[in-house]
């Protein structure tokens, strides 16, 4: 082989440099396994424990051209599936021809809950799939999932972008998150990562765990690794709106271009708005919700945002903005119980970081 790829190298110059032939082998995850300029599809598999195990879907774009490895995982959440749409997209639409580098794309992390229509967690073990890393060998379902993405995907990665949304409950609109570490070069490169990715919100999200052993979420487990990651957010309450997916498919695309993985321009966003608090409004018992704002609402300290009633009509609480700021998520659905979620609002960073 290695005699017929020194005659392309001749025939084609292009081919030389794109180094297909020299040195650069397949590339491997759970059972995908993609020779250079190939793509494979495969299985990261979490044998039984305590509980069943189960197969989570990998697929591995193996570059023509070597180069960095970007982690894409979506579906932590199974019913946020606007986000989950989007890594499907991107995993017809990547050429292998045209990358430079590895894509791993992990599109549905918690098959359970897109099964079932269970929002929040994993409904074999009730976990959060995205609160449990770096996971446990010997845990529970959700535990030993983490613990093997973050052996097969976090520590096999250069960076690393984990896909959210509103969940069937949460009408959200669109954001991200970016999770400075210190690191003055890291922190520069994931910022590039977010503001190529173009979303106009974008929470800063510091002061959170530097023990590895405890970072709970994927992106934090990535960053302590040294690995730049943010996290994007698009979808609301079960939709799969081509606006969402479009802003999620563009936006991994023009942070690949940002990154050198694809050719061409990165777009990025400029004057985004930057959130330097979140503020969680949260249920105090069992009621009805009747909103009276919107996802995406600009609201000040204090006003309504809506009114709890009784199963009788009632009125029992009028929940109101403890700040002012913008409504990332407010819940999209009647049912409330106690330490639901009601709202989150984001306040506005004063300056750019
Ligand atoms: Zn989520």
């Amino acid at each position: 082989m290695r005699f017929l790829c020194g005659i392309f190298a001749i025939l084609l110059p292009n081919a030389f440099f794109g180094i297909t032939c020299y040195g650069q082998s397949n590339f491997t995850v759970g059972t995908a396994s993609a020779a250079p300029g190939q793509k494979a599809t495969g299985y990261l598999e979490v044998p039984a424990g305590v509980d069943p195990g189960t197969n989570i879907p990998v697929v591995v774009v193996n570059g023509a051209k070597p180069g960095r490895v970007l982690a894409l995982v979506s579906g932590a959440h199974g019913t946020e599936y606007a986000s989950i749409i989007a890594v499907e997209k991107l995993i017809a639409q990547l050429d292998p021809a045209q990358v430079t580098g590895t894509i791993i794309l992990v599109p549905l992390v918690n098959i359970a809950s897109f099964e079932q229509k269970v929002p929040h967690v994993n409904p074999i073990d009730n976990k959060s799939m995205n609160r449990s890393y770096p996971g446990k060998a010997d845990g529970t379902q959700t535990e030993r999932a983490s613990y093997i993405i973050a052996k097969q995907v976090v520590d096999r990665c250069d960076y690393l972008i984990d896909y959210h949304g509103g969940d069937l409950d949460e009408s959200l609109r669109p954001y991200a998150y970016w999770g400075p570490t210190g690191n003055e070069l890291q922190d520069h490169i994931s910022k590039e990562m977010v503001l190529a990715f173009g979303l106009d919100h974008i929470i800063i999200w510091s002061e959170r765990p530097t023990d590895p052993n405890a970072t709970r979420y994927l992106d934090n487990t990535a960053s302590v690794r040294g690995k730049p990651s943010i996290v994007v957010e698009a979808g609301y309450a079960g939709t799969v709106e081509n606006d969402d997916v479009n802003l999620l498919v563009n936006g991994t695309l023009s942070t690949m271009r940002a990154l050198r993985m694809l050719p061409g321009e990165a777009h990025f966003i400029e004057n985004p708005v930057w959130i330097e608090k979140l503020s969680d409004v949260l249920a105090d018992g069992p009621g009805i919700w009747y909103p009276l704002v919107k996802r995406g609402t600009y609201v000040s300290a204090g006003m309504k945002l809506g009114t709890i009633t009784d199963y009788f009509g009632k009125v029992i609480a009028e929940p109101r903005a403890p700040v002012s700021g913008v409504v990332l998520h407010i819940n999209a659905v009647p049912s409330l119980k106690k330490g639901d979620n009601i709202a989150d609002l984001g306040v506005v960073a004063a300056h750019a970081p």
